[in-house]
């Protein structure tokens, strides 16, 4: 019988992780979580709340009574140990830095059942540099989630040096079963499917803006209009997390050594400032009324 996912682990609880875990529970999975910080799965729901409260989005208000019903069965879990136990697939959802990557892989291998699948939500690190923490490099593999909870169901699937044909199968059918739709990477390549393409997107954005060529916000209403999206690239930009922009650019400028690659020092400047995004009340905008939701930001 084909291996089938129905106890998920998520391991790391901010942004990404509680997501991620709500969107398993709400399709049924048995999830249980942890994080080194206790209060992570509460501080991120409720941050995810007020992004929904805030929200234009009326249906997603809607939406989110399931979603709070969902939270109250996820099982949050004060021991690695009890989160990992019994589980079919464990989803790593820790900051962007390879060396803590890791080591939370290590330490998951020689908790976890020695059949379970093993992902990691990076976005940006290849499961290639991370496998050989582990004693089973055929079991792991890349998921990269975008922010599932407002509406951005897509999957990135990507196998390294190793992962058996059947664990990127079984991955592929499991996030269909939970309401997502997986993008299989047929070869492994920095940035995955459409993290590639957002990556040129938002590199050529950071550095127009840095380089004073552009006014940020005019970027941003020029996508708003060309594509009739409720928001620009960095508008995007401040939902993610500008800690977490910058930590992805860090890896692709690793990666190529290319100086044009390095994250602009204005984007530094503002996370020394503590402008993080909707996370930290400011960023690129100010939060929770932003700029771009007025109704005169589009017109001239
Ligand atoms: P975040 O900073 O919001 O959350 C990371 C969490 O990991 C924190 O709660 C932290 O306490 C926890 N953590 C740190 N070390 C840990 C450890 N040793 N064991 C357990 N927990 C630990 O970050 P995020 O935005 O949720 O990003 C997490 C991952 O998801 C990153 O790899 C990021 O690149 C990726 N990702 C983020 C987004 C996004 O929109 N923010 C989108 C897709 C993928």
């Amino acid at each position: 019988m084909a291996y089938e996912i129905r106890e998920v682990s998520v391991v790391g609880t901010g942004t990404l992780g509680t997501q991620i875990a709500l969107q398993a529970c709400l399709h049924g999975c048995r999830v249980k979580v942890y994080d080194k910080k206790p209060s992570a799965f509460e501080i991120a729901f409720s941050n995810l709340r007020a992004k929904i409260e805030d929200s234009a989005d009326k249906g997603m208000t809607g939406r989110f009574k399931k979603w709070k019903e969902a939270a109250r069965r996820v099982q949050v879990c004060s021991e690695l140990t009890e989160a990992v136990t019994g589980s079919d697939l464990v989803i790593e959802a820790c900051p962007e830095k390879l060396v803590l990557k890791r080591k939370v892989f290590a330490e998951i291998d020689s908790l976890a059942p020695r059949g379970s699948i093993l992902a990691t939500n990076s976005s940006s690190i290849p499961i290639s540099r991370i496998e050989d923490a582990t004693k089973r490099p055929e079991r792991c593999l890349n998921l990269h989630f975008y922010q599932v909870a407002i509406g951005m169901n897509i999957v990135d699937v990507m196998g390294g040096t190793r992962t058996a044909r059947d664990v990127l199968e079984c991955c592929s059918r499991w996030i269909r079963s939970i309401g997502c739709v997986p993008l299989m990477v047929k070869k492994e390549m920095l940035g995955f499917c459409f993290n590639s393409i957002w990556r040129a997107i938002k590199h050529q954005a950071l550095h127009m803006w840095a380089e004073g060529y552009v006014n940020f916000k005019d970027i941003d209403r020029a996508w708003m209009i060309y594509f009739h999206l409720p928001q620009g690239p960095f508008g995007l930009m401040d939902q993610i997390g500008l800690d977490v922009v910058y930590d992805i650019e860090m890896v692709y400028f690793d990666e190529s050594k290319d100086p044009r690659d390095y994250p602009p020092d204005a984007l530094k400047e503002k996370i020394a400032r503590q402008e993080l995004g909707v996370k930290a009340g400011k960023g690129f905008y100010k939060y929770p009324n932003p700029e771009y939701r007025k109704s005169d930001f589009l017109i001239p």
